[in-house]
C-alpha cells in the first residue's frame, strides 16, 4: 500500500487555499455581526458581504444586485429552476422545462420533481456521443410554452464543454430564459455572462479552492425575476436566511484567485491531462475516452473500461495511492451503471467501468508518470479476476 495519496479528484472538491482561509478567519470571531443588524458590528459584516458581491459580479461582468449567495451549487440550481419555472408559469403560462439527459442531479431531479408534482412538462435535448448538446436539435425545444432552458456548461463526469454561447443566443432570440450550471466550468472557462448570452449561472466555491457549503447564483436583471425563498429579506429577497459571512468572503477571495491564475494554470494542467489520456489510450486494451477529446475541461480525463467494475477500480487505485472517482462524487459506492454513460449509448459491459481522473494546482508530472505506470497493471489484475468469476 502506498504511503501518500496522490489526489486526482479535483472535480469532486479542491483543498481550501491558505490565503482564502486567512481572509475568512476574522469573520468567525472578530467581525461576527449579523449583516442585517443596524449597529456597527452588523454593518461591518454587511460591508464584507457587499464587497464580496461586487468582486464576484465584476468577475462575471454582471451587476452586484444580480448575484445571490446560496449554500452551494445544488441550492443555486434548485433556486434557479424552481424560482424561474414558477415565475414564468404564473406570468406567461409557459410550463415546459427543457434540459439535457447529462445534467447533475441537482438540475435533472429538480426538473423531474417539477414535472411529477407541479404540472410542468419536461423535455431532454438529445446529446451526441460526447455528451454535448446537438445544436441542430435545439430549435424544436424553443417554443412559446418553454418556461426555461438549463444546460450544463461543462459536464462533471465526462468533462465535455457545451456550446453555451450559441445555446444562449438561440434562447435569447426566442425570449426564453437560459440557465447554465457552471460549477465545473468556473475554474477553467470564460464566465463573462454578457458574452455567453447567459441569463442565470450557477457557481460553487469548493470547486475553485474556496470553502464548501457556499455558492452563488447569477440572475440577469431586470429581465429575470425568480420567485425567492420565503423568510427574511436577505439577498434582495431572493434567498432568505442570515448570510454565511465568512464563507461569502471566502467565495469572493477564492474566485478572484482562481480567475487570476487561470491563464497560467490552464496550459500546465491541460498538458498533464493529455499525458494521462494518451498513455491510457495507448497502454490499456478495451478502453474508451469518455467526453470530447478537444472540447473538454483542461483538468479532466475520463474513461470507460470494458468488463471492469468502477468501484473495484477505485479501491485498487486507492491502495496504490491514487484518489480518483468513478464519475461524480455522489455516485461513489453506488454499483449502478452510470446514467451518463447510458445516455451516451454505452452498452452494459462498459457502463460500470467509468473512471474520472481530475487534476489541479497540486498535480505534477511525477504524479502523472506514477499513475501511468500503475494503471495498466491494475486494470489487468481486475480483468483477470473478472474472467475467473465470469
Ligand atoms: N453541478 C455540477 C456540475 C457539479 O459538478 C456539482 C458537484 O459535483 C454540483 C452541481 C453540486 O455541487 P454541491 O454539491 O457543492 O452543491
Amino acid at each position: 500500500m502506498a504511503n501518500e495519496t496522490i489526489y486526482f479528484d479535483y472535480a469532486a472538491t479542491t483543498p481550501l487555499d491558505a490565503d482564502v482561509l486567512q481572509a475568512m478567519l476574522p469573520y468567525f470571531n472578530e467581525s461576527y455581526g449579523n449583516p442585517s443588524s443596524v449597529h456597527r458590528a452588523g454593518q461591518r459584516a454587511d460591508a464584507a458581504v457587499e464587497q464580496s458581491r461586487l468582486t464576484v459580479s465584476n468577475l462575471l461582468n454582471a451587476q452586484p444586485n444580480e448575484i445571490t449567495f446560496t449554500s452551494g451549487a445544488t441550492e443555486s440550481n434548485n433556486l434557479a429552476i424552481r424560482g424561474l419555472a414558477h415565475r414564468r408559469k404564473v406570468e406567461t403560462g409557459a410550463n415546459r422545462l427543457v434540459t439535457t439527459p447529462v445534467e447533475h442531479p441537482s438540475v435533472l431531479e429538480t426538473c423531474r420533481q417539477l414535472e411529477a408534482q407541479d404540472g410542468f412538462t419536461l423535455d431532454l435535448i438529445p446529446v451526441d456521443a460526447d455528451g454535448r448538446v446537438q445544436l441542430d436539435q435545439l430549435g424544436k425545444y424553443l417554443t412559446e410554452d418553454t418556461a426555461m432552458v438549463s444546460v450544463v456548461y461543462a459536464n462533471n463526469e465526462i468533462g465535455s464543454i457545451n456550446p453555451i454561447q450559441a445555446i444562449g443566443a438561440a434562447c435569447r432570440a426566442q425570449g426564453i430564459p437560459f440557465h447554465t450550471d457552471a460549477a465545473q466550468a468556473a475554474n477553467h472557462l470564460n464566465l463573462n455572462v454578457e458574452e455567453l448570452n447567459v441569463d442565470l449561472m450557477t457557481l460553487g466555491a469548493h470547486k475553485f479552492y474556496g470553502p464548501k457549503g457556499i455558492g452563488a447564483l447569477y440572475h440577469h436583471l431586470p429581465g429575470i425575476m425568480i420567485i425567492g425563498q420565503t423568510g427574511g429579506r436577505q439577498e434582495y429577497g431572493t434567498r432568505a436566511g442570515t448570510q454565511n459571512v465568512p464563507s461569502i468572503v471566502g467565495f469572493a477571495r477564492s474566485f478572484q484567485l482562481a480567475r487570476d491564475s487561470l491563464p497560467e494554470m490552464t496550459p500546465r494542467i491541460a498538458a498533464l491531462r493529455d499525458g494521462i489520456i494518451d498513455s491510457t489510450l495507448d497502454n490499456v486494451a478495451d478502453v474508451r475516452l469518455t467526453g470530447h477529446r478537444e472540447h473538454r475541461l483542461a483538468n479532466h480525463a475520463s474513461f470507460a473500461f470494458k468488463h471492469v467494475d468502477g468501484n473495484q477500480l477505485l479501491a485498487a487505485l486507492d491502495i496504490e495511492g491514487f484518489a480518483c472517482s468513478s464519475g461524480s462524487a455522489c455516485k461513489t459506492g453506488n454499483p449502478e451503471p452510470s446514467p451518463i454513460l447510458v445516455a451516451l449509448g454505452f452498452t452494459p459491459e462498459w457502463t460500470l467501468g467509468g473512471l474520472r481522473v481530475t487534476l489541479g494546482r497540486g498535480s505534477t508530472s511525477e504524479h502523472v508518470d506514477q499513475f501511468n505506470q500503475t494503471l495498466p497493471g491494475v486494470i489487468d489484475r481486475l480483468r483477470s479476476v473478472h474472467s475467473l468469476v465470469a
